[in-house]
């Protein structure tokens, strides 16, 4: 038996792993997806389905005229549709029949469109409470994007405050992706950036959201690019590894293939469902 420090891989056998949420469902949503799929970026994209099919006012300067309902699950299809309340509503200043119905109307009308259980939810304006955090788990939702930059990579210790890297919008947006794409890090890390479709219109700024994941793509070979879902489950499938006293033996329950680090460079890749016997780890 040797000295052991496991820890987390994501798949690929690395330690980051990209990530994108935009929210609201709007027309832009269209052109935005385009971008992302180019680049092989995953994003999970966070609708409200009372609003779907919503014309925003001409008079308005910016256009937040939300998608069709009846092309949803086309259009997002490769990435992950989330949850964003019903009419978009401040989720921690309603009583709790009003907002377990706004986040279920809302979760089981979404997942009738596009066929899987939601496990994403972005908080409305940011606002959120001990209670609302208790309503989502209680609708099934596995974790809830906040709007406070960590300008860090750390993985969330609570998945109902996933708290995001940055916002697009930062100005250290590009010294944020370059510190993370030239990192040599064993430490699981996430770069996750936010934001809302339409802002690019305002801002004039489509070259931005461009050019972000154009560099993370020309520079992913060691980096997981996953939705907020696909990254949240394979941290509980890691999570739920059960292990042998003497530490020779893993079985991962979980449906998913997870890989660790049992010592410094040793990779192993843990097979779901099976026992894994983890041979002599070197001094
Ligand atoms: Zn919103």
């Amino acid at each position: 038996m040797g000295k052991r420090f496991d820890i987390l891989l994501f798949p690929g056998g690395t330690s980051k792993a990209f990530t994108l949420s935009y929210d609201d469902g709007v027309v832009q949503d269209r052109r935005l997806v385009e971008i992302f799929n180019k680049y092989h970026v995953k994003c999970t994209f966070n609708l409200g389905y009372g609003v779907l099919g919503y014309k925003g006012d001409p008079k308005f300067p910016i256009d937040i005229s939300r998608v069709e309902t009846s092309e949803v699950k086309e259009l997002y299809k490769g990435h992950e549709v989330g949850g964003h309340r019903l009419y978009h509503s401040d989720v921690s200043s309603l009583g709790a029949p009003y907002s377990m119905y706004e986040i279920l109307e809302d979760k089981a009308q979404l997942e009738k469109l596009v066929g899987y259980p939601l496990k994403m939810f972005a908080y409305p304006f940011g606002f959120f409470n001990e209670k609302t955090k208790e309503y989502l788990k209680i609708a099934g939702y596995k974790g809830a994007r906040t709007i406070k930059s960590t300008f860090s990579f750390d993985l969330p210790e609570d998945p109902y405050e996933l708290n995001p890297t940055c916002h697009h919008t930062d100005k250290e947006l590009m010294e944020l992706a370059e510190k993370f794409v030239t990192m040599r890090t064993i430490k699981p890390s996430m770069f996750y950036v936010w934001g809302h479709g339409y802002e690019f219109d305002g801002g004039k700024n489509w070259d931005l959201i461009e050019k972000l994941v154009s560099y993370m793509s020309e520079n992913g070979k060691d980096i997981w690019f996953a939705t907020n879902g696909e990254i949240l489950d394979y941290i509980q499938a890691y999570q739920m590894l059960e292990y042998s006293v003497d530490g020779s033996m893993i079985y991962n329950p979980s449906a998913i293939d997870v890989e660790i680090m049992t010592a410094f460079g040793q990779k192993e890749i843990l097979k779901a469902g099976k026992i894994t016997e983890i041979g002599e780890t070197p001094l």
